[in-house]
Parts: C-alpha cells; sequence; structure tokens
C-alpha cells in the first residue's frame, strides 16, 4: 500500500511495504489499529497523521528511515518521549522515527557511567541508576525523553551542583544524515559533540547517549505549598539562591489545584507550589528546607499549606503522570536576572488579572555548576543567566487560546528585565528569532555552520531549526 503525500510535487509517495521490508521494528501506518494512539504526542491540539510511524529496533533501522525520508523527500519527525510543544515529533504526512522501542538503560555502577539509548524516559534512567544509589540530573518530569532534554542541555533540580545534563555527557553516538553511525566525544568528532549540547534535532539522531552518574543515595525533597505574596515569593528565590548547591527548587506561581490533602479553601487561589530537591546530606538538608517552611510565616500562617517534603530516592521527584493527560497550553521562556519585590508583585498581579483554572509563572533558580562552564563550551550558552522563567497558561478553544496566548506574551514582558536568552526546549512555534535568542553570541553562526557539515540539505528540520549556513 502506498500512501501520497500531502506536498505534491516536492515528495515520492511513500512506499510502505518497502520499507516494512527494510525494518527490524514496526511500521505503523493509518490502516493500523493503534495508528491514532501512536501518532499522539504528549501535548493536546497537535493533531498531525503521519504517512508512518516507524518504532526502530536499532540503528540499521535509524539509516533505513533516515534514507526512505530522504530518498522519498519526506518529512522526517524524530521522537523520544514526544513532549516537544511545538508538535516537532509528529508530522502531516511525513515519516516519525519514533525510538521508544530504542529504551535500554545500561548502567556500570563500577566507573559511574551509564549508556542510555535514544527512546529512554528520565524516569527509567533514574530508575535504574538509582538502584545503584547514582543519578544523573534530567528535568522535572519523568515520562519526558533522554532524546529530546538531553540534546536541548537539560535543566532540572540538580544542575546547581551537577551541571545541566549535557555536562554530564560523555559521549554518544548519532545517525547523520548520510546514514552513517557516528562517534561524539571530546576527542571524536568535538564539533558534532559541541552541537548535541544544547543544538537540539538538528545534527542527527543520537541512538545512544553516555552519561558520567554521580553518587545519590537519597534526597529529601518533594512538594512545599505557601502562601504566595510579593514578599513570599522574592524571599523564596533570595533563599533559593542563597542555599548550597546541593538544592535545587522549582517555584511554580500559580492556583492551587484540587489535591485532597490541601484544605479546600487554598483550592484555586494564587500559591507558590514549590518543587524542593536536597541532594545532600538529610540533616543539614532539613535545616535549609526549614527556611523555606518558615515562609508560611511571612505569609500569614502557621505552617505552609502542604508540606510534602521527606527523604527518599530521587525518583520521588518523579511523581505518577496520567498518560492520557494531554493539555491545551500556551507558555513562552526566559530569563531573569532577579526577582526583587517589585517582580514578584507583578507576577502576583498578573497572577491575580485573569480566571484561568490554569495558570503559572514558573521560576527556577540557576547557577552553581551550570555557571561553572565558559559560555562556549557547549551549544547552550546561558551560563550566566540566574534564573529561567517560563510563563504558561492552559486554554480551552480558538477564542480563549488567542486570550491566552496575549496575557501569557504581556506577563513576560512585564517582568522581562536585561536576559533576552531563551533555553531552546522551553521555546514553542515561536519563529526564527527566538531561535536565535536561544543562541546568542555567536553560539548560533557555530551551529550554521557544523549543520552545512552533516546536514547540507536539513534533512533534520523539524526541531527548533538552525538552518545550514
Ligand atoms: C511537562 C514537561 C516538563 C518539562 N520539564 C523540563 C525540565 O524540567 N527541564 C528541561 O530541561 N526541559 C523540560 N521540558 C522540556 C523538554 O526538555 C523538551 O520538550 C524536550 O524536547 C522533550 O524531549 P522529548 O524527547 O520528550 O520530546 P520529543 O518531542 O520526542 O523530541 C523533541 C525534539 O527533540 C529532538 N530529539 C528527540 N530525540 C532525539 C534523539 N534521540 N536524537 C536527536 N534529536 C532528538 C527532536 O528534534 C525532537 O523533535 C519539559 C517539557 C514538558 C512537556
Amino acid at each position: 500500500m502506498t500512501v501520497s503525500s500531502p506536498r505534491p510535487g516536492t515528495t515520492a509517495p511513500l512506499d510502505l511495504q518497502a520499507l516494512r521490508a527494510r525494518i527490524d521494528g514496526r511500521v505503523i501506518a493509518p490502516n493500523d489499529d493503534d495508528y491514532d494512539t501512536a501518532r499522539r504526542v504528549m501535548f493536546g491540539g497537535i493533531d498531525r497523521h503521519p504517512a508512518a510511524i516507524v518504532r526502530v529496533s536499532g540503528v540499521e533501522d535509524v539509516r533505513a528511515v533516515i534514507e526512505t525520508a530522504r530518498e522519498a523527500g519526506l518529512e522526517l519527525a524524530v521522537r523520544s518521549g514526544g513532549h516537544s510543544a511545538k508538535g516537532d515529533s509528529t508530522t502531516e504526512g511525513g515519516i516519525v522515527l519514533d525510538l521508544s522501542d530504542m529504551a535500554e538503560v545500561d548502567i556500570d555502577a563500577a566507573s559511574k557511567t551509564a549508556w542510555v539509548e535514544g527512546g529512554a524516559t528520565a524516569l527509567a534512567v533514574a530508575e535504574a541508576a538509582g538502584k545503584h544509589d547514582l543519578a544523573i540530573g534530567f528535568g522535572d518530569t519523568g515520562s519526558v525523553g533522554v532524546g529530546g532534554i538531553t540534546t536541548g542541555g537539560g535543566v532540572g533540580y540538580l544542575g546547581r551542583k551537577y551541571g545541566l545534563t549535557i555536562d554530564n555527557l560523555l559521549a554518544a553516538e548519532i545517525v547523520t544524515a548520510d546514514g552513517e553511525l557516528r562517534r561524539a566525544d571530546a576527542d571524536t568528532n568535538p564539533d558534532l559533540f559541541w552541537a548535541i549540547r544544547g543544538g537540539g534535532g538538528n545534527f542527527g539522531v543520537v541512538t545512544r547517549f553516555q552519561y558520567k552518574l554521580v553518587d545519590l543515595p537519597g534526597i529529601v525533597g518533594g512538594l512545599l505549598i505557601l502562601p504566595a505574596t510579593a514578599e513570599t515569593v522574592q524571599r523564596f528565590i533570595e533563599l533559593s539562591e542563597e542555599a548550597p548547591a546541593e538544592l535545587g527548587t522549582i517555584a511554580n506561581v500559580m492556583p492551587c489545584p484540587p489535591m485532597p490533602f490541601v484544605d479546600a479553601k487554598w483550592h484555586g487561589e494564587v500559591v507558590i507550589f514549590g518543587l524542593m530537591c536536597w541532594a545532600g546530606d538529610a540533616a543539614s538538608g532539613e535545616e535549609t528546607l526549614g527556611a523555606f517552611r518558615d515562609l508560611a510565616r511571612l505569609g500569614g500562617l502557621d505552617a505552609p499549606i502542604g508540606d510534602m517534603l521527606q527523604a527518599g530516592p530521587y525518583t520521588q521527584m518523579y511523581p505518577p503522570e496520567d498518560p492520557d493527560y494531554h493539555p491545551l497550553a500556551c507558555s513562552l521562556t526566559g530569563f531573569l536576572d532577579r526577582v526583587d519585590r517589585s517582580t514578584a508583585a507583578t507576577i502576583m498581579n498578573r497572577l491575580e488579572s485573569i480566571d484561568a483554572p490554569m495558570r503559572a509563572v514558573q521560576l527556577r533558580t540557576l547557577g552553581g555548576a551550570i555557571a561553572r562552564v565558559p559560555d562556549d563550551a557547549t551549544a547552550y550558552s546561558h551560563r550566566q543567566s540566574e534564573i529561567m522563567v517560563n510563563v504558561a497558561a492552559f486554554y480551552e478553544g480558538d477564542n480563549d487560546k488567542t486570550q491566552k496566548q496575549a496575557w501569557v506574551a504581556d506577563t513576560l514582558a512585564a517582568i522581562h528585565q536585561s536576559d533576552d536568552g531563551a533555553y531552546v526546549n522551553f521555546v514553542g512555534d515561536e519563529g526564527e528569532a527566538r531561535v536565535r535568542a536561544a543562541y546568542p553570541g555567536g553560539t548560533y553562526e557555530r551551529l550554521a555552520q557544523i549543520k552545512r557539515r552533516y546536514d547540507p540539505d536539513n534533512l533534520f528540520r523539524l526541531n527548533q531549526n538552525i538552518p545550514p549556513a
């Protein structure tokens, strides 16, 4: 059976039979029962119909899909965990190279390293490494794929102590547009190694990552819900900045979800939904975390609204997720230099200016080990940025989407300071200027040169695209 491409004149029809004959893994096509499930990505509102979704089983399959897409002139989407907000891991009429069946995690406890296939999730790696009291930092969500988060940078709880995910990347194996499997590390194809540490999926399909692991027998962490006022928000960030690098925090300033363990009077009220991770000795962790608990008093309460902080394995930072959760969300990302009283007051005013059930300003304190890496050492070049900010809102329907997008844009504009950068993994479908904002200081131009070398025809263009120089 053949499926015609939606772009007549530019592509040849996909010969499914020929593709199936070349693939050891599974080729899922529109007539298959699980096609609709297989074409789904994490975010709602992304409803594309690939000509085929290929669940690759190894390097030869990856190569075959790349060659097929190239020969047929079909759009090629690369999927690891499927969390791209822009929908880059699916395509209308093209081929999805789905790595979810290439998800092996091979821990070498003696050398404290791991080889991880490109379709594994952050949670799977955390679980496997945790069995040896080891860890590597990804982000805040277990279902995010290692493929997307690593190639974009990887900002998570362990960042201040151990750096970004890419700062713990030792090597990668990558199939480039010409079908070659290449190793990339500090000595082999160092330009490619530099580029895939922040340059996203522009350079090929990473089939395996080799990470360095750190000793992490346990953490103290979880959720801490505090009253949100300009004072508590400002102080929360100050405490996060002053804390030892063992502490990673994410302050989500947002309406309190209707959680059963939270007094119903707080449901829907704007709170600090704090995600805390102390990756160090438990006794000193209690002391550091105690200062955050005390913020309840600054907000006029005797105790936090919710306090789920506890000692346990690092994997407890990844709460269970609902695989059927596909939110309709719009968001924008940026960096702040500081959250002073006036910025915190603006954040509070903006959050109180609308009534959406889900709206949030998320603040992540950076610095520490992230900032000790020189700006030009990797393609992630925001090393001196102090605080990452994400503004987000959920919407229902097109009218609401326009309103929420405007609220998100106005909110980010209202708190913008001197840092014009953007972290590529939180950039949505925002055009070239924002891709350039992700790669300041000559990074974009350097990436474009490397792109010309490894992907001169821009086969890998469903991403935050850097066209070849
Ligand atoms: C709920 C949620 C929470 C998040 N939290 C964090 C966080 O805490 N920290 C953080 O840093 N980011 C975070 N992100 C952003 C996340 O890192 C990016 O969306 C990332 O691209 C998702 O990776 P994925 O593999 O799941 O996505 P996919 O949609 O599968 O992939 C996204 C893109 O990455 C590229 N890609 C994927 N796999 C490969 C591969 N093997 N080789 C080459 N290129 C590849 C492709 O270009 C692809 O289009 C979060 C996103 C969501 C939705």
